[in-house]
Order: structure tokens, then sequence, then C-alpha cells
């Protein structure tokens, strides 16, 4: 077998591995490359592959930097077939769709403002087409999307519908095996199960995100969050929430539930301002079958985890701007995570100057972006070309990230016959965090760990 690392090599976005095997091509992931903004169009639009003659792609999960760029490849010719879980076949269908308006509307904007043509990556139409290839496969269930090779998915705890991948092919009559973790999760989520363990295996290709990092310890989410709200309700202020749409949205308001269902919810409106958000939770909705036991027990006395008296889904945007101008303590959940775009922009312009606002950050902010700005308590910031200032207070709510950190990337991948393990390949993550990945990994006795980079290709 061949494995050619493309894209997350040596970082964290874009992934991208082709796997050559008995004269077939399998990709696994097609993501979208996230960054600087000419340098993403090029490498999204220039897809490496020669996609009419990839045979099949396997999907681990349905983050857009795994998914993103499956458009871009059907439109290019690809034309087999797409395996995933359901649950990442349904979000895939709420996320390229949604990708694909960005696309367009970014296209549209450039024309009228610049008198710039740009062709959109994809429109809606070939989504449309890349959903027509889909096949869902249920986690745990082997099939063979090319002959002689079997693939199974198991839970990667990560994301709804998420999958760790195992590969079986025979070389010479001995059954070789390899596991790709896609990102791999954590235990103890909300909603989701643990990642699952699958055994020995040969070959590791492994994601190292959180290399070299470790989680803060997380304490009770729910009496913090609780705390929070208290302070808002107190303050008679508003609460903002830049959240991701897709997970943190909903893990969110499955605690606020929670608070909920014990009695313990103040009195105040909560705004899940987001229609991407709302169709993923239609989605959440439609999956009990990737529900962890706590939530499903929970379903027994509450028939909606995503809803209680209070919180209204806001999909229109004059509906949005509404809610700036009501003065009542309100809890607003919007887009983006780090504040980059995204209805959540217009509610930090209408009161990050008040100090009786509290702008809460659920995790990580990448280096440069406005929310690692306000996270880092800068007290002058720009919100759409003007200047304001930060009389907000900032708080942080830990134990929400979706990644295993480096505690758990080696508890999760040391879990088997470490001798057994021919070569470990570390993608998707930072040059830094891979090389101590990489020694701790060493400590703990795996023999062989290369950090490919884009374009090596790997005979194993
Ligand atoms: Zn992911």
């Amino acid at each position: 077998m061949n494995i050619e690392f493309y894209g997350a090599a040596q970082t964290v976005t874009g992934s991208q591995h082709l796997l050559t095997i008995h004269g077939y091509k399998i990709l696994l992931d097609c993501g979208l490359y996230q960054g600087r903004r000419e340098e993403a169009s090029r490498i999204n639009r220039n897809i490496h592959w020669d996609a009419k003659s990839i045979d099949a792609l396997v999907l681990s999960h349905a983050h857009i930097d795994h998914a993103g760029n499956i458009p871009t490849l059907v439109k290019n010719g690809f034309s087999g077939t797409i395996y995933s879980t359901f649950a990442t076949r349904d979000l895939c269908s709420v996320m390229l769709s949604d990708s694909a308006m960005i696309q367009m509307k970014d296209a549209r904007h450039l024309l009228e403002h610049k008198g710039e043509y740009i062709e959109p990556l994809y429109t809606i139409d070939d989504v449309a087409d890349a959903l027509s290839l889909f096949n869902g496969i249920a986690y745990e269930k082997r099939f063979e999307p090319v002959p002689g090779v079997f693939f199974t998915f198991y839970d990667a705890g990560h994301l709804l519908g998420s999958a760790i991948v195992l590969i079986e092919w025979q070389e010479n009559g001995i059954i070789k095996k390899m596991m790709f973790t896609g990102d791999l999760g954590r235990v103890n989520r909300p909603i989701l199960r643990d990642p699952v363990h699958i055994g020995d295996v040969d070959y590791i290709i492994s994601e190292s995100t959180y290399g070299g990092r470790y989680h803060e310890n997380e304490g009770d989410i729910e009496a913090e969050l609780l705390d929070i709200i208290h302070d808002v309700v107190e303050k008679r202020g508003k609460l903002i929430i830049p959240a991701f749409s897709v997970g943190k949205t909903q893990e969110l308001v499955w605690y606020m539930n929670n608070i909920y269902n014990r009695g313990l919810m103040p009195k105040i409106d909560v705004f899940v301002d987001s229609p991407l958000a709302i169709n993923a939770t239609g989605v959440f909705r439609l999956h009990p079958e990737c529900f962890d036991e706590q939530t499903r027990k929970i379903l027994y006395r509450d028939d909606d985890l995503f809803a209680f008296p209070g919180i209204k889904y806001v999909k229109d945007v004059i509906e949005s701007k509404k809610i700036n101008r009501s003065g009542k303590p309100a809890i607003i959940i919007a887009g983006s995570g780090m504040c980059e775009s995204g209805r959540v922009v217009h509610h930090l312009i209408h009161s990050i100057r008040k100090p009786n606002t509290t702008i809460l950050f659920l995790g990580y902010n990448a280096p440069y972006t406005l929310g690692r700005k306000i996270a880092d308590g800068e007290k002058r910031v720009r919100l759409m070309g003007d200047y304001y200032t930060v009389n907000a207070s900032v708080r942080q709510l830990h134990g929400l990230s979706g990644h295993a950190d480096h505690t758990g990337l080696i508890e999760y991948l040391s879990n088997r016959n470490i001798s057994a393990v021919k070569k470990v390949f570390l993608v998707h993550g930072e040059i830094e965090s891979q090389k101590i990945l990489k020694q701790s990994l060493v400590e703990k006795g795996f023999a062989d760990i290369m950090i490919p980079a884009k374009g090596d290709i790997v005979t194993i």
C-alpha cells in the first residue's frame, strides 16, 4: 500500500490522505484548507489528485476541514462512492450547503463591491451532486469499497457521527490492519460516547492537534455555566456566547436543558442565533444511535434535549437584529466560534462597550482572531472596520473541547500491543505539537514514528 499525505500534513487543516492499494485509489477525507484567503483559494481550487482516478472516498466526520472540499472533488470528476456514517452524511448535507452559500455570497460580494469576478469554489448544485454519492454505513459494520480492502467505522467521540477508521487488507496471505483516528474525541463528553478502542493494528495514522497541550481541569461545567447565567441576570445584561454552530452549540444547549430539567434555570430568554445551528440541531435529533447512555436516559423523561421554555431558535436576520433592540437580559449563542464572522459580530458591536455584558468563550481561539484578542483582554478591538472599547467582562468555560489532549492521545494510542505497531504517522497537528507527541510515543515504546510533510508518499 502507498499512502500519499497531502492535506493536514504538519498543519491542522485540509485533511486529505490518499491510499493506493491493489491498483485502487481510496481517499481518506477531503477537507477544505482554511487559512489566508489567497493561499486557501489556490489550494482548494486546485485539487491535488486526478479526481476521476479515485475509486472511493472514506470520510471520518463532517467538520469542514475534513469534508469541506468534497464538492470540488466531485466537480472535478470524482464519481465514486463516498462512505460515511449516517449522521456524518446528514451533517454534511447541512454543512456543505452552508459552505456553498458562503462561497456564493463571497463571490457576489466581490463582484458587487470590487467589480471582481471569481467563480464560487462550489455552488449548491455541486453540493447536491456530492450528496448523491454518499453511502451511509453504521458503526462497526465492515464494508468493502474496493475488492479485497475492508473498512470499519468505530465511534471517535469527537462530533456526532465521527469515526475512527479501521482498514484491513491481505498481503501475501497475511492480514494487515491500519487505523486512521480521524479527529479523536475525549472520554466523558456530553451527548457522545467515548472513543472506541479497536485493539492491535500494524499501522496508525493519528491526529496530533493537542500534542504537548493539556485541557484545563474542567470542573463542574453545569455549575460554572449556572453561575455565569446568574451573574448576567443580576447585572440585567447580555451574555454573548460565540460558538461553533455544529457541535459546541448543541452541547451548550444540552447543558442548559439539563439545568432547566433540574429546576435551576433562571427566567431569561435564550437565543440560538444561527440558521446553521438550527439545521444541525435537527440532525442531532435524528441520530439517537450516536448518543451515550446518559443522554439516552434523559430522553426517557424529556423528548427534546435541545429545547426548553425560554429558548428561541432564530433563523431570520430581522429577528436577529431585534434581539439587540430589546433591553431585556438575554443569552445569545451565535457563530462564529472565534468571532471572525457571522451574527456574533453584530451582537458584539451592540454590546461590547456595556459593562453589564458578558462574553463567554467555550474553548480555544486561534492566534490573531478577534476571539483571541478579546479573550486575551485587549481593551480596544476592531469590529467591521470600527474600533470599540471592551467594557464587557470576559469568561471562559473549559471542558468543551472535542479533541483528546496530549494525555488522551497517548492513552488511546497506547491501549494495544505497542510492539506490534510497525509505524505511526502523525498528521493534523502543528509541527511543534507533533514533535512533542512523537517524543512521548517513543518513550511509550513505539518503534517508528513519522511526521509526514505535504506530498510525502510512503510505501508500507
Ligand atoms: Zn473535527
